[in-house]
């Protein structure tokens, strides 16, 4: 029998048990318990920021980071078409109305020269979203925002303990959002992260979080927030795992080496770039395109690596093209063929921090297999 090789694999070996176990023995659980400021405290050193304000998930920080900049119904919101769901519905929860961009169909993130031919007056923010492992080019977006006076929401949720020339992404937004869903570099089972600079935004965020609970008499609220609040058991795991970072980043693109190395004489697909003049690739997730002609579909290959017990993920399907958002009347003119590209015939394989090398050759020889 096959072992089954999941698609991820968190590592959970270092004081995640002592710290949760720390948590039982002294009954702190809640939000209130002191592993929740901990983390805070690391994550933000991690990524060379003044503030972190935890959350119950990437999601919730979107929504948290949206509200503190005060995105007002109508005001829009620059943002790839290639991302996640959670982007555009974080603006739609706030009355905002998304406003996609094509991408680039080498590094797969927003192409930020169709930015500007994006911005009216209207416009409130621009939400870069760092794809796999790539960073998006970030100068001419802050340029941008400068000049026209926007926001920046850095969404790095994928981009944990990636650069962009030199600089930790996550470090650029006015505000910047994480995930810390199992598959992302920290996790926390389900969490999330909002870091800034400004202490206004960062008061704004912690008030979002917390019901908007006045400071000077709790239970009066002057606005409504949610209860966004990340438990001390959650935080106690993140902490744990912020220790590990640097490991966690050199084995990351260790595996996204082996792949490029053992997968690029195949010649069945357009692999990830190694990295550019920004960044060098932190392979977040290993995608793999299949190039025009190929001679099996993306959802063919997925299927005789899932008969292997191999799991994949298709990639994002791009917001222009979602059934949710097109019946709200949005996109109805947009064509943005390269998201669509990518969400047809893109699919990634296992590359978790759990993965053993055994596992990722096996992975391997399935590819040569199935194309050999
Ligand atoms: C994972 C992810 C999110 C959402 O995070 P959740 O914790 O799953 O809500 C948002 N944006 C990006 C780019 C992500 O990869």
């Amino acid at each position: 029998m096959k072992r089954p090789i999941p698609v991820n694999t968190p590592v959970l070996g270092g004081n995640e048990r002592r710290y949760l176990l720390e948590c039982i023995d002294s009954e702190w659980i809640s939000s209130e318990g002191p592993f929740v400021a901990r983390f805070e405290e690391a994550f933000a050193g991690r990524v060379g920021r003044r503030y972190a304000t935890s959350v119950t998930s990437g999601t919730a920080a979107l929504e948290v980071a949206l509200a503190a900049i005060g995105l007002k119904p109508g005001d829009e919101v620059i943002l790839p078409s290639f991302t996640i769901i959670s982007c555009a519905a974080a603006v739609l929860r706030l009355g905002g109305k998304p406003v996609v961009v094509e991408c680039d169909r080498l590094t797969w993130n927003m192409d930020v020269s169709r930015i500007r031919e994006r911005i009216n007056g209207r416009t409130k923010a621009i939400m870069p979203v760092h794809i796999f492992g790539m960073p998006v080019d970030l100068d001419p977006v802050l340029e941008l925002a400068r000049e026209h006076g926007l926001y920046v929401i850095e969404d790095a949720a994928q981009a944990q303990g990636l650069t962009y020339k030199g600089r930790p992404c996550g470090s650029f937004g006015h505000i910047s959002a994480f995930s810390f869903y199992p598959n992302k570099l920290v996790t926390t089972g389900e969490g999330g992260m909002v870091v800034c600079d400004d202490p206004e935004l960062d008061k704004r965020c912690r008030s979002y979080r917390n019901l908007c609970f006045l400071p000077e008499r709790r239970f009066v609220h002057e606005e409504i927030g949610w209860n966004y609040r990340m438990t001390n058991l959650q935080a106690a795991l993140g902490l744990a795992q912020v220790e590990r970072w640097d490991a966690s980043v050199v084995r990351k693109r260790e595996i996204g080496r082996t792949y490029q190395k053992l997968l690029r004489g195949l010649n069945a697909f357009q692999l990830p770039v190694e990295g550019d003049e920004t960044a060098e690739n932190l392979y977040w997730v290993f995608g793999l395109v299949i190039p025009e002609g190929g001679s099996l579909t993306a959802g063919e290959v997925m299927v005789r690596l899932g008969q292997e017990k191999i799991g994949t993920r298709p990639f994002f399907w791009p917001m222009h093209a979602q059934p949710v958002l097109r019946e709200m009347g949005l996109f109805a003119d947009e064509s943005l063929p390269v998201s669509l590209w990518l969400g047809r015939n893109g699919f990634y394989i296992p590359s978790g921090l759990g993965l053993t090398p055994e596992e990722q050759q096996r992975v391997v020889e399935v590819l040569w297999e199935l194309y050999g």
